[in-house]
Formats: C-alpha cells, sequence, structure tokens
C-alpha cells in the first residue's frame, strides 16, 4: 500500500511518569507512515483525494499537547486511534514517538515506543428468535453504528430461518453484516458480548432460544483457534441461514481455509 512519512515532527508536551514530567514538559519526537490509495490523488493532483500531511501534524501536535498520558504506549495508542476515526483514507498506521529528553540519570540518545495499528474488515452473523426478533437486530445494528471503533459498511436482509441444532424454538430471524473495526479479534468478540449482554442474553441451553446472538464469521483472511474464538466461524459452510445473506453482501468473498466464494459454499449444499 502507498504511505505518506511524517519524519521527526517535534512537540512539547508532558507526557510522563514523574510528577516533574508532567510539571515542566519536554520534547516529544512524532515519525508517521500512514498507509493508503494515493492513485486516485497522483492521477487527478488533487489534494482533497490525499491526506494533507500539514492537517495531520497540525492534528498530532494538538493531541498531544492537550493530553497528558503517564506512558508513551497510551500516546501513541490514543493517538493512532484518534488519527484512524477521524481521516477517513486512512486505512493502517505505524507511529513512533521519541521521548530524547527522559529523565534515566543516564546518557541515552533516545528512547521511543513504535506501534502499528488499522482498521480491518470483519463479517458478523445476527440472530434472534425471541421477543420483537427485529427490534433485537435493528439494535444491534445500531449499537455497532455508534461504536467508534466500527464503521457498518454493508447489512444483509433479515431472513426468517427454522431453528438449527434439535432444540424445539421459535423460528429465528437472521442477517450478516460486514464491519471495519479498530478492534483485534479478541476485544471484538467481547464487544459483541457487551451487545448481546445488553438485549438480556442468557447462555440457559447451547443453541436453545436467545434475544441476540452475534457471532464473528470471518476477520481480515485470519485463520486462529484458541478455547475462546475460532476465526472463520467453524460452522460456515453447513449453514444456508449464514451463506444465504453473505452470498447478498459478498458474493466474491473467499472463504480463507477452503477457497471457495461464498457464492460456491451456498451451492455446494443447496
Ligand atoms: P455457534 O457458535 O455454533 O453458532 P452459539 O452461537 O449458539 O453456537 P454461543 O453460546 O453464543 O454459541 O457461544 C459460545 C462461545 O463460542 C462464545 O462464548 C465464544 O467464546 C465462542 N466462540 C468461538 N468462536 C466464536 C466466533 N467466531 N464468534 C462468536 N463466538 C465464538
Ligand atoms: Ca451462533
Ligand atoms: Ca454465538
Amino acid at each position: 500500500m502507498d504511505e505518506i512519512h511524517i519524519k521527526q515532527l517535534e512537540v512539547f508536551a508532558h507526557h510522563g511518569v514523574f510528577p516533574e514530567e508532567n510539571r515542566l514538559g519536554q520534547k516529544f519526537i512524532v515519525s508517521a507512515d500512514l498507509r493508503t490509495d494515493l492513485r486516485k490523488a497522483g492521477l487527478a493532483d488533487d489534494l482533497q483525494l490525499s491526506m494533507d500531511y500539514g492537517a495531520v501534524c497540525g492534528e498530532i501536535q494538538e493531541f498531544l499537547t492537550r493530553h497528558t498520558f503517564q506512558l508513551l504506549e497510551t500516546a501513541a495508542e490514543q493517538l493512532c486511534t484518534r488519527l484512524l476515526q477521524t481521516l477517513p483514507l486512512l486505512r493502517s498506521i505505524r507511529l513512533e514517538i521519541e521521548k530524547p529528553w527522559a529523565p534515566i540519570g543516564l546518557p541515552l540518545k533516545t528512547a521511543s515506543v513504535s506501534i502499528e495499528r488499522g482498521w480491518h474488515t470483519a463479517y458478523i452473523a445476527l440472530g434472534s428468535n425471541m421477543g420483537d426478533r427485529k427490534a433485537y437486530l435493528d439494535g444491534a445494528v445500531e449499537a455497532l453504528r455508534k461504536d467508534p471503533s466500527m464503521r457498518v459498511e454493508a447489512v444483509s436482509d433479515y431472513l426468517v430461518t427454522e431453528p438449527y441444532g434439535g432444540v424445539e424454538q421459535e423460528d429465528f430471524l437472521n442477517a450478516v453484516l460486514r464491519v471495519q473495526t479498530l478492534l483485534p479479534p479478541h476485544e471484538l468478540l467481547d464487544a459483541l458480548h457487551a451487545i448481546e449482554q445488553a438485549a438480556n442474553r442468557e447462555r440457559i441451553i447451547h443453541w436453545g432460544p436467545r434475544t441476540l446472538d452475534l457471532d464473528i464469521l470471518f476477520y481480515d483472511d485470519l485463520v486462529y483457534s484458541d478455547g475462546v474464538l475460532n476465526v472463520p466461524h467453524p460452522e460456515i459452510p453447513k449453514r444456508t441461514f449464514v451463506l444465504q445473506p453473505m452470498v447478498q453482501i459478498a458474493p466474491f468473498f473467499v472463504h480463507p481455509v477452503y477457497h471457495r466464494t461464498m457464492t460456491e459454499l451456498l451451492e455446494a449444499i443447496s
């Protein structure tokens, strides 16, 4: 991906663990690699299609002087989040903050923290089969839209499906959506669990009735399993109620394990 580089921007600010640092302030040096697609800006010679590095430097300076953090880690984390949320074209960023005057009582050229953060594409399945099912799905979409670390890009139609797993219960209403998210996979799962809890979800019987169920289907092309999280969701190839809405919003998306598109996986079971 194309990059815009900001090298060694100097900012006088008050971050540090020691009270003197917070009181007196010191010099910080910020470097950033901003990743985006610069093709259109390059062809059209138009700043509107790129990121104004002058404005980005202004934003960095403003952010680091308005806040006082103990840790460079926190300053870097929050600054990355801020830039990713406010610059629509920014896909990912590598940010380094140096502290050349770090008060450690030893001669030191500089100490720094460097992190890399960005937007990720996730597909999420929604299901409900208790109470006002449509309201529960609408509520989940709304909660995701309100979260500044998510951008909801596409929502499928809601689909009525018969229950799965042999437990006697109401029909389900199912859907899938695509989000851009700043959250790593486990934090995304925690965020989805919080939305389920807010919808009075109780985990009583596995595959039993529930007000709201939110599953991570895919996270970029990640293939990952531990005791808590399996990505891609292992049941996808067997579930019409997931594949049908996936075909609606992402027919050509390729399953990173089976190397088949959503359309091909749906054809294979219908
Ligand atoms: P299924 O996962 O077969 O659709 P379910 O959604 O009814 O079943 P839950 O009781 O909602 O199952 O979830 C049980 C646990 O599954 C969750 O606490 C979570 O830790 C784990 N889990 C593993 N992978 C995922 C994933 N990709 N998305 C959501 N939860 C997952
Ligand atoms: Ca589920
Ligand atoms: Ca679930």
